[in-house]
Order: C-alpha cells, then sequence, then structure tokens
C-alpha cells in the first residue's frame, strides 16, 4: 500500500450557501487558506456549524467552493468529482452494505475498479489485518461491535490507497472507551501508511491527542492553526483559549513593557506576565488567561488574587479546587492532593501564579 504522502492546499476558499428561502447567503467557510503538509494529520475543530464539514466536503468534492482553489499535491482539483480525486471519506454513519459479509463490504471499492481477483484478495486480507480484523472477513456487519464496525468503514476507506483521507467525526458513535482505542488506531494506520489526513471533530480531546496540528474554527473563519502545545499553551484569543482547554481570565491594565516581561495592573496587585499576543499594548487593557494547572493556592494575603474556597473536587490522581473571587469563580488544579497541603471549603486563600504560566490576551480580540 506504499504510497507517495502529498499535501492538502487550500487557496482563498471561500463556501456561500443560500439560506433556506433563497435569499441571504450564509458564509460556512470564509477565506480558509492554508496548507496541509505531506503526512500530516490536521483536525479542524470548531463548535457546531462552524464551517468544519463543508470544509472537509470540498476537499473530498462533495462541495465545490463559491471561491478560491484546491490543490492535492501539484493537482487543481477545485472542480473535480469526487471520484476523480485520490482521496476517501470516511463518514460518522459506517454505511456498510448490511447485506455483505465484511470481505465484500471492503473489497467493494476494488471490484468497481475491475482489478483481478487474487489482487483483490491479497489486498482486503491485507488491509483487514492492518485494521485488525483478520478474523472476521466472514461475518455480516451486523454481527460486530461498533468499535469493529467502525475499523471495517477504515479498511473500506483505505482500500482504495488514497492519497488523502478524510474523517467526519468518525468516531462520535463510539462509546468513550472504545473511541479512545480507536484514535490510537487511527492515528498509527495514518502514521504507518503516511497518508495525509484530515479529521473533522467538535472534540478537544479527540483533536489535541490525534493531530500533528490543529485549525480552530468559529463562525467560517480560521482563528489560529498550530500544533496541540502551541494552542493550549499560546493561544491567540480568548475564544481559542477557552475552546481548546480550561481557562480563567482576569481583566488588566498593562502598564509596562521591558523585554518579554509585562507589568500589568490586576485588581490591586501589581503583576508581571512573560508572555502575550503580539496585539498587547501598553497603555490598553488587556485580559491575562491562566490555565488550571498554572495557578497555586496559597494562604490568605501571600498570593495574587484573594479568594475562599468553594468546593474541593477529589479526582484520584488531582484535585480541582474552586475559589471566589471578585473576578468571578477561578478553577485551579492540584496535582498532588496527597502530598501538599488541601485548603478546606469554606477557607479564605490567595491564588498565585508565576510570570512564565500566564499569557496576556487582546481584549478585544474575542
Ligand atoms: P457540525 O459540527 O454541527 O457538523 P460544522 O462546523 O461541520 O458543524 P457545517 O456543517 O460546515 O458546520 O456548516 C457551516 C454552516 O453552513 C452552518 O451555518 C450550516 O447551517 C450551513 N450549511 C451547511 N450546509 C448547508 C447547505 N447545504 N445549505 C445551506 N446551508 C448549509
Amino acid at each position: 500500500m506504499e504510497k507517495k504522502s502529498v499535501s492538502v492546499t487550500l487557496e482563498h476558499v471561500t463556501k456561500r450557501f443560500k439560506d433556506v428561502k433563497g435569499k441571504s447567503d450564509v458564509i460556512a467557510v470564509n477565506d480558509s487558506h492554508f496548507v496541509i503538509e505531506p503526512g500530516e494529520l490536521v483536525t479542524l475543530l470548531g463548535p457546531s456549524g462552524c464551517g468544519k464539514t463543508t470544509t472537509l466536503r470540498m476537499i473530498a468534492g462533495f462541495e465545490l467552493p463559491t471561491e478560491g482553489k484546491i490543490y492535492i499535491g501539484n493537482e487543481e482539483v477545485t472542480m473535480l468529482p469526487p471520484n476523480k480525486r485520490d482521496t476517501a471519506t470516511m463518514f460518522q454513519s459506517y454505511g456498510l452494505f448490511p447485506h455483505m459479509t465484511v470481505f465484500d463490504n471492503v473489497a467493494y471499492g476494488l471490484k468497481l475498479r475491475k482489478i483481478p481477483h487474487e489482487d483483490i484478495v491479497k489486498r482486503v486480507n491485507e488491509t483487514l489485518a492492518l485494521v485488525g480484523l483478520s478474523d472476521y472477513g466472514d461475518r455480516a456487519p451486523s454481527k460486530l461491535s461498533g468499535g469493529q464496525q467502525q475499523r471495517v468503514a477504515l479498511a473500506r476507506s483505505l482500500i482504495v490507497t488514497p492519497s488523502v483521507l478524510l474523517l467526519d467525526e468518525p468516531l462520535s458513535n463510539l462509546d468513550a472507551l472504545l473511541r479512545e482505542q480507536m484514535r490510537v488506531e487511527i492515528r498509527k494506520i495514518q502514521k504507518e501508511l503516511g497518508i495525509t489526513a484530515v479529521y473533522v471533530t467538535h472534540d478537544r480531546v479527540e483533536a489535541m491527542s490525534l493531530s500533528d496540528r490543529v485549525v480552530v474554527m468559529k463562525d467560517g473563519f480560521i482563528r489560529q492553526i498550530g500544533s496541540p502545545i502551541d494552542i493550549y499553551e499560546n493561544p491567540n484569543s480568548r475564544f481559542v483559549a477557552g475552546f481548546v482547554g480550561k481557562a480563567a481570565f482576569f481583566p488588566v491594565r498593562v502598564k509596562k513593557q521591558e523585554a518579554n516581561l509585562w507589568t500589568c495592573q490586576l485588581g490591586e496587585k501589581e503583576v508581571v506576565v512573560e508572555r502575550a499576543t503580539t496585539d498587547v499594548e501598553v497603555g490598553t487593557e488587556a485580559v491575562l488567561m491562566a490555565r488550571p494547572e498554572s495557578l497555586r493556592v496559597t494562604e490568605k494575603g501571600k498570593g495574587k488574587i484573594e479568594g475562599k474556597v468553594r468546593m474541593n473536587v477529589y479526582l484520584g490522581n488531582s484535585m480541582e479546587a474552586f475559589i471566589n473571587t471578585s473576578f468571578g469563580e477561578v478553577l485551579v488544579q492540584i496535582d498532588d492532593p496527597h502530598a501538599k497541603k488541601v485548603f478546606e471549603e469554606g477557607e479564605e486563600v490567595s491564588i498565585d501564579f508565576t510570570p512564565d504560566r500566564v499569557r496576556l490576551l487582546n481584549e478585544n480580540e474575542a
């Protein structure tokens, strides 16, 4: 199944739909412009209706862009039908043929291409082995678990050796444990084959754990593209920060900048921050973003933000403390609840952080 990896390029792609009455336009995808590198797995992540599926469908050829161009490798495919593109799409519903065996379901794409029988048998067996279903060729799909059916669907997409694999929320019908297993499996197979993959999801954990890079979308716009670490540690806006993980946001006034140190007024206190988006300016209001694991609970008066413990939630390997402050409720993660002093519910405390663990965001970039 060896094949050369290819890139996927979207060049200023916009998709407009007419609304139900055929009057005003819905801009489902607005000027999307990015390159997926050969062999990369990129997820499109964002809330419902942000344009993820439409983007994927345009790469697959099920929708045509209103404006812009799409390339697979060096070939422009913008207006080509799906079967003329070197892509395979795997959908949320498995779409297996119930009256055919697993073997025939997987063989289907090859039979359509009139490939000799012995070659079909060889390739189906190889592909079933790849997805861990070697012993299941004779079964009917209805006699398989959800996870196994999903593997058959994956085998069916892979058997045609596409250069680009497109996955539209493929795991959303599975329970949590199976999702996790299949996620690992898909990633392993994708890497083994060196296939370029685009994966649509609204589940941040899925996106973070699977991807080389994540494209975060909102209202048809791309809001940020980056590695999972990058979008988590260095979000460019409040929206991205909140969508990819838990975060507290504090209003501050930026007073001074020296090298990469920003001095800000946070309530009564002056605090120093080491990281900021490029659009933060001295003399303006900004937002200080802090992840729960970047904050620490300490004795009253000893930190930067005063508060009172509302609730401690014990999670086994960590604990979450919900602290009421004048800025609203703040979540602090306590990594080892056994090793440290735990502040009791109702106790007055202070929240502290170091300059390198928090980030300044532009207030206007919602
Ligand atoms: P979800 O996670 O709910 O599937 P999504 O991010 O994949 O959402 P899309 O399905 O791409 O979003 O839809 C983007 C926008 O385009 C939405 O406002 C949607 O209602 C609209 N839209 C999608 N397909 C059509 C269509 N065929 N006709 C009209 N509007 C459409």
